[in-house]
């Protein structure tokens, strides 16, 4: 099973792409049309309307007056609220059904044209984002039947493209022929979301090949943010940083991002392992140790384990760790110090590509992170000595500091 958001403006190509979807065997909930369903007469989603908004929101045959509803809602943004507070659980809870009856080896896909939250986008395995050139939208609308003000309108009232990417994990271009997007959604289908489908059933992680040292990209920031809200959505809202040198801006890296999930105990991680599997993180075993730093620390204390992803799109490194552990404060400590100290960070560049450079014929990557081993636990003395020179700490849960999310409220 896997669960799918599909999203873009008004007019970019989301219902073709949704339909595309179907008919390559996906289960395709539309958003909308639960938004109508939930608030069908005789529903309770609609007594909760008539409460809160009066019966002048009823036509006389007591059905919802979809239009004297967006009147009074336009306005009034308190009015917005209170009317998404009773339609939006209520999609979720429909949408929640429909995956429930789904086939345990479905794709389901959401529709949904109004994706804004990091939140809601963290419950899908996959964010599917369409977009096409605002120009070509309006005339799309148009050919739909829409007048160019209330297209102009509706786009302007919506996300742009760049707002949504963000939250997007792959996003289709829309500006060609419909045949040119249906070829991509194939193409995203069978090398992806099939594959990603059939791991995650698996409880097994992506094929990963050789992966080569890149230039820094970015979009990591943005990717570790989302896929940091995936993992916590998956571990009731627990802590997730992004580490590592994708982490670091300007630095050069492997593209496989580095997360740090933090828990309680050991015995948490444990606890946790099968909903992480769910959500398309499956525990490599046979790794549970980092080294202690300084070497000779109680390997104990530098206990972890390991998560890879099932996603073949998107490599991703999961590194459980019990909060306030060294291990875990080391690699917060380590990124910090890396983004804060240029000379340093021009050292681990320099380092990092000396060593691509010759192992570039070497297709393992277990060289490459033992060549790195010494210059980190040469680094260690004078890591600490920047936290202790600047009172570093790490930084709280919930700070919006470098895709730090989630953590106890
Ligand atoms: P959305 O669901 O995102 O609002 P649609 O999939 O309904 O967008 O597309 C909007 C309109 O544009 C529809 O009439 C659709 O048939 C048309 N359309 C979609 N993609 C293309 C395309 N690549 N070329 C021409 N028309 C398109």
């Amino acid at each position: 099973m896997l669960t799918t958001a599909v999203t873009g403006g008004i007019g970019s190509g989301k219902s073709t792409v949704s339909a595309v979807l179907r008919d390559l065997g996906a289960v395709v909930a539309d958003s909308d049309r639960l938004a109508r369903e939930v608030v069908a007469p005789g529903t309770a989603g609609l007594a909760a309307i008539v409460g809160a908004f009066g019966p002048t929101v009823l036509t006389p045959d007591g059905a919802l007056d979809r239009p004297a509803l967006a009147a009074v809602v336009f306005a009034d943004p308190a009015a917005r609220r209170t009317l998404e507070a009773i339609t939006h659980p209520r999609v979720r809870a429909r949408f929640e059904q429909i995956r429930a009856a789904a086939p345990a080896d479905a794709i389901v896909v959401n529709d949904i044209p109004l994706l804004v939250d990091l939140a809601v986008a963290a419950t899908f395995h996959l964010v599917v984002g369409v977009r096409a050139d605002q120009e070509r939208r309006v005339g799309r609308l148009v050919g739909r039947g829409l007048t160019e003000a209330d297209a102009r309108a509706r786009i302007a009232a919506q996300l742009t493209d760049d707002q949504r990417a963000p939250l997007c994990d792959v996003v289709l271009d829309n500006d060609g022929a419909p045949d040119e997007l249906a070829e991509q959604v194939r193409g995203l289908w069978a090398k992806r979301l099939m594959p990603f489908e059939a791991n995650v059933r698996a409880g097994r992680r992506a094929v990963r090949g050789p992966v080569a040292l890149v230039g820094h990209r970015p979009s990591w920031a943005a990717d570790g943010r989302r896929l940091a809200a995936r993992i916590s959505a998956a571990c009731g809202g627990r802590r997730v940083d992004h580490i590592g040198s994708t982490a670091i801006p300007g630095m050069p890296a492997k593209d496989v991002l580095d997360l740090q999930l933090a828990v309680e105990s050991p015995a948490t991680a444990d606890e946790l392992a099968p909903a992480l599997a769910a959500a398309g993180f499956p525990r490599i075993d046979g790794n549970r140790q980092d080294l202690p730093r300084p070497a000779g620390d109680d390997p104990d204390r530098w206990i972890k384990r390991f998560h890879a992803n099932a996603d073949p799109g998107r490599a991703v490194n999961l590194h459980v760790r019990v909060a306030d552990r060294p291990n875990w404060r080391w690699a917060l400590l380590v990124r910090d110090w890396l983004i804060a100290d240029a000379a340093a960070s021009a050292e681990y560049r320099e380092l990092k590509l000396a060593v691509a450079a010759r192992d570039a014929d070497d297709p393992t990557t277990l060289r490459y992170a033992e060549a790195k081993e010494p210059w980190f636990g040469f680094a260690h003395d004078r890591a600490e000595a920047w936290a202790a020179a600047t009172g570093w700490r790490p930084a709280a849960a919930g700070a919006e500091a470098m895709g730090t999310v989630g953590g106890p409220a």
